[in-house]
């Protein structure tokens, strides 16, 4: 008789953004025809620049001819691709072998996907509030999860700790949903431990392209000794509007090894077993992003949520609402004002401006109490909803 994986019965019931959605609906039926505002789900408002479209569009047509046509792609990426983010790397003073950048369907797919490198029942660290997703991914694999719960007095950054033994550690920087970026001093201290314990660290840098200070690391492998502990997580989604065009990149250096075994080789292994390649098409807008028009374009793109966070954070300057991120980062994390907790601040907003946040408790416990907005929608329906804010705001 078949036993299906006993793991899925230890989920929790639902994920934070269907709940969302399904108050949310519930709100329509009452009132049908209400205009919400969504400063919730973190999806793009832009389209795709024109260098990637133009790509795109001139991609599609090599597919007509039969000597630019392409078939089946390499497994772990286009060359062509490979380069180009190597390359990107090294304008940081990061060097890597192209073929330690293994091109993705996005950052989400990697997330889950990489939990095969590791033995199941592994045990993982989370510092949280978090991104759900790493939570969900480990419950499904069957790892044993620790919770590293941050707090606003240490600015939600998470500190490494010699007593908690952990296999696989997660670090988000620039954090979703704090907006906290890791400095380099504090990040070097994770390498140093993860070198020092064995642990290996999963490094999300989904938005890393947000980082305006200098002084902070958009790459792990900026650090001394990360080559040999840390697999960077990184995506075009939220740095170049390509959440459903769909195109990511780990990389994953041939120095990490565990066991006695090589992460990489075993990561090729992988990849050349469970995956056919990304599309041609794609990989080449995904390209263009990487060129100086690409990154001026994409560079513009990002000022323009930019805009929104200063639009948001000045209404809650107004409003006496402390709060974090919007700088570094696409997310404002607030503490919910007049003592409210998270869902309930929700339903406040709902009700009363037609505005669809995020709970903080859906990112783990210690979110309790706090809201995320994101600064990724249309600027005319940021600023809409920041002056609805205000309002409602102001008194609490
Ligand atoms: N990592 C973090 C921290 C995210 O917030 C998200 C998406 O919101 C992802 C990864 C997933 O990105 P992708 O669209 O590349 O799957």
């Amino acid at each position: 008789m078949l036993t299906p994986n006993k793991n899925y019965t230890k989920l929790k019931d639902s994920y934070l953004f269907y709940n969302i959605a399904q108050k949310t609906k519930a709100y329509l039926r009452e009132k049908p025809g209400t205009h919400l505002y969504r400063l919730g789900i973190g999806d793009v408002s832009q389209p795709l620049c024109k260098a990637a479209i133009d790509a795109l569009h001139s991609a599609v047509d090599d597919q007509a001819a039969a000597d630019t046509f392409h078939g089946y792609m390499p497994e772990c990426g286009a060359p062509f691709l490979r380069e180009a983010i190597a390359a990107h790397y090294r304008k940081r003073g990061v060097r890597l072998d192209p073929d330690e950048v293994f091109v993705s369907s996005g950052a989400s797919d990697e997330l889950g996907d990489i939990l095969d490198l590791f033995q199941r029942g592994s045990t993982v660290l989370i510092p949280e509030p978090a991104y759900p997703a790493y939570v969900d991914a480990n419950v499904m694999a069957g790892n044993r999860i620790v919770h590293l719960p941050t707090g606003g007095a240490q600015g939600f950054l998470p500190v490494p700790d010699d007593t908690i033994a952990a296999d696989v550690i997660y670090l988000c920087s620039p954090n979703n949903p704090t907006g906290a970026v890791l400095p380099r001093e504090l990040l070097g201290r994770w390498v140093d431990h993860a070198n020092r314990t064995g642990a290996v660290i999963l490094f999300d840098a989904a938005y890393e392209a947000f980082i305006e200070d200098d002084a902070l690391p958009h790459s792990i492998f900026e650090l001394p000794g990360a080559a040999t502990c840390a697999i960077e997580i990184c995506s075009l989604s939220k740095t170049a509007g390509f959440t459903g065009t769909r195109l990511g990149y780990t990389v994953l250096p041939k120095t990490l090894v565990r066991g006695g075994q090589n992460l990489h080789a075993m990561w090729v292994r992988n990849r050349t077993t469970k995956t056919n390649g990304i599309s041609y098409i794609l990989q080449k807008g995904g390209a263009a992003i990487f060129t100086d028009e690409g990154q001026a374009q994409v560079k513009a793109q990002i000022a323009v949520y930019k805009q929104n966070a200063k639009t948001l954070t000045d209404a809650l300057d107004k409003c006496g609402i402390r709060y974090t991120g919007g700088k570094n980062a696409p997310y404002i994390w607030l503490r919910c004002p007049g003592g409210m907790d998270s869902w309930t601040f929700f339903d406040f907003l709902l009700q009363h401006a037609q505005i669809v946040g995020t709970p903080g408790a859906g990112f783990g416990a210690c979110g309790e109490g706090y809201f995320r907005f994101s600064c990724f929608g249309s600027p005319k329906e940021t600023a809409a909803a920041a002056k609805r804010l205000q309002t409602v705001c102001a008194d609490l």
